[in-house]
């Protein structure tokens, strides 16, 4: 091994959300056992306000409304207390859907300033049917997954997060595990034109100027590899994409999963510097 990486984990959940387990303060421990050197909190944004999500379980997939400020309080307080030890970040992830953003500008508002970056994610997908929205990273949802298939969940989702790429009003600075729809196993079988539907979003993050998470957690399901893949990462380095990492722990344990060897990798594609994130000012490190 070569020097020691400053390992920097910016996708992390906890048992707030209601889906992962851990308080934050068991976050802040595993993350010093493991040497990381930043940790940001990135708990789901609540739902409750979307509109046309009957189906979706979203008590199960965030925190209420009225849950923020202590989630944002204890983070602070946390950041305060391990300031010597480790640097703490604060942010949310936050889901898009088309024609919102009014609402959910208006929750967020009270708490922008207070953020540090916020992910920019789309888990749920609306094909305009009489099925309804549906969460297709949802093994609870795999019904739906088959119903449409994998050709039409990829292209969709793609075209989903191009609208919110280019959707001004939706404030985000990084776009969370790019190529999601992988997640269960399940490719299109038309590569080439999923392919380019992918390029083309990348071609406009570089343009919107996102940062792209490498999401270690794709690992820990059944596609076993990151998000996105190394061919996008490839992609992306000759766009010249910024990227950072995460590790969407939803278990302590989770922290910083698998960094050294996606790191070792993505220095081979060839970059040598990572996005880093204070106020949702972009910096960078070296690696
Ligand atoms: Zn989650
Ligand atoms: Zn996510």
């Amino acid at each position: 091994m070569g020097i020691r990486m400053k390992l920097e984990d910016w996708h992390t959940h906890s048992e707030r959300c209601h889906h992962a387990e851990g308080s934050l303060e068991d976050y802040v421990q595993y993350a010093m056992k493991k040497d990381v050197k930043t940790l940001g909190f990135s708990d789901h944004f609540p739902y409750e306000f979307v509109n046309g999500i009957d189906r979706i379980p979203y008590q199960e997939y965030a925190m209420s409304l009225e849950e923020i400020e202590e989630y944002l309080s204890s983070a602070e307080a946390l950041r305060e207390k391990y300031f010597e030890q480790l640097d703490i970040k604060v942010a949310f992830e936050i889901d898009f859907f088309e024609h919102q953003q009014d609402t959910l500008n208006k929750e967020l508002a009270k708490y922008k300033s207070r953020l540090d970056y916020i992910l920019g994610s789309v888990h749920i997908l609306d094909f305009e049917d009489e099925r309804g929205s549906w969460g297709f990273d949802d093994g609870r949802f795999l019904k739906d997954y088959k119903f449409y298939g994998a050709d039409q969940v990829y292209l969709n989702y793609y075209k989903t997060l191009q609208k919110m790429i280019s959707t001004p009003e939706f404030d985000a600075d990084i776009i969370s595990h790019f190529d999601l729809p992988k997640k269960f196993g399940h490719f299109p079988s038309k590569e080439k034109e999923v392919f380019q539907e992918a390029i083309k979003t990348l071609e406009l993050a570089k343009e919107k100027d996102y940062v792209v998470e490498i999401n270690t957690s794709g690992l820990r399901k059944e596609v076993g590899e990151q998000y996105p893949s190394f061919k996008l990462v490839e992609e992306m380095f000759d766009l010249d994409i910024p990227i950072l990492l995460g590790s969407d722990a939803h278990d302590p344990k989770e922290v910083a999963w698998e960094f050294e060897s996606v790191l070792h990798k993505v220095k081979e594609i060839g970059y040598n510097q990572l996005a880093h994130f204070d106020k949702r000012k972009r910096t960078f490190i070296e690696i």
